[in-house]
């Protein structure tokens, strides 16, 4: 991963207050990854649940929609439809054919994937990649629950998650980790064990045949604008999100 100045998103970014990065991906989808400007989004770390709930409203109005779902991540390989499941599913991936969906992160990788329905309906997905998640299997996963109903032409865009250059591990855990989802082995910047997750989930989406964008990444633990849990256990996490509109 690339370096990237403070106070600055990804090359060619719309720089938005609240956004680290937001496009318009397709015809009628945007996808975007919030900055600590959003606030925490997420009720189990940092802030009070009223704080929590004002962040929401506020991605949700910036969004242009009453709702966004979000799931309650447990690092499994679930991959659950929000328009068949209450406003917390036990998951971590959600897929929709046109709600509004989110991630939260802060190191793990955010994973937004669009595709489209035979019917012209969008096939949306947010997915939430840690290191327990990416070895257990969580992005064929949600690429393969899409493709059951009927989803082609997937697309991935990658968020902002701790780098392999600065996810220190123990070597044991490269091993194990490596052995289970390749390509995520290396080295810290310092010369010490580390994991590259982002590569291991690229390289499972390219074995899918599922392109992959990487203009929404950076580091977490490298960049203020985003929150990191080795940085500031507990600060917080922000989201990724996909949605359909007009
Ligand atoms: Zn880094």
């Amino acid at each position: 991963m690339t370096q990237r100045t403070s106070g600055q998103g990804p090359e060619g970014a719309v720089a938005t207050d609240i956004f680290w990065w937001r496009r318009d991906i397709r015809p009628g989808v945007t996808a975007a990854f919030t900055a600590v400007a959003a606030g925490n989004l997420a009720f189990h770390v940092g802030s009070d649940d009223d704080a929590v709930r004002r962040h929401r409203a506020s991605l949700a109005a910036a969004v242009g929609t009453e709702r966004v779902q979000y799931m309650e991540q447990v690092h499994g390989a679930e991959a659950v439809w929000a328009e068949e499941s209450g406003d917390a599913p036990v998951a971590d991936a959600l897929l929709s054919a046109g709600v509004p969906v989110a991630v939260m992160v802060a190191d793990c990788v955010p994973i937004l994937l669009a595709g489209h329905f035979d019917d012209g309906r969008p096939a949306l997905g947010a997915v939430h990649a840690g290191r327990v998640g990416l070895a257990a299997g969580v992005v064929p996963a949600a690429v393969e629950a899409l493709r059951r109903r009927g989803a082609a032409d997937l697309e991935a865009w990658l968020g902002p998650s701790i780098c392999g250059r600065c996810y220190e591990v123990p070597a044991p855990l490269r091993d194990e980790v490596s052995a289970l989802a390749p390509g995520t082995a290396s080295a810290t910047s310092w010369g010490t064990p580390a994991l590259d997750l982002p590569a291991g989930v690229e390289r499972q989406l390219a074995g899918l045949g599922v392109a992959v964008h990487k203009e929404a990444v950076g580091c977490t633990l490298e960049e203020a604008r985003l929150f990191s849990h080795r940085r500031a256990p507990g600060e917080g996490r922000f989201a990724g999100v996909v949605w359909s509109h007009g």
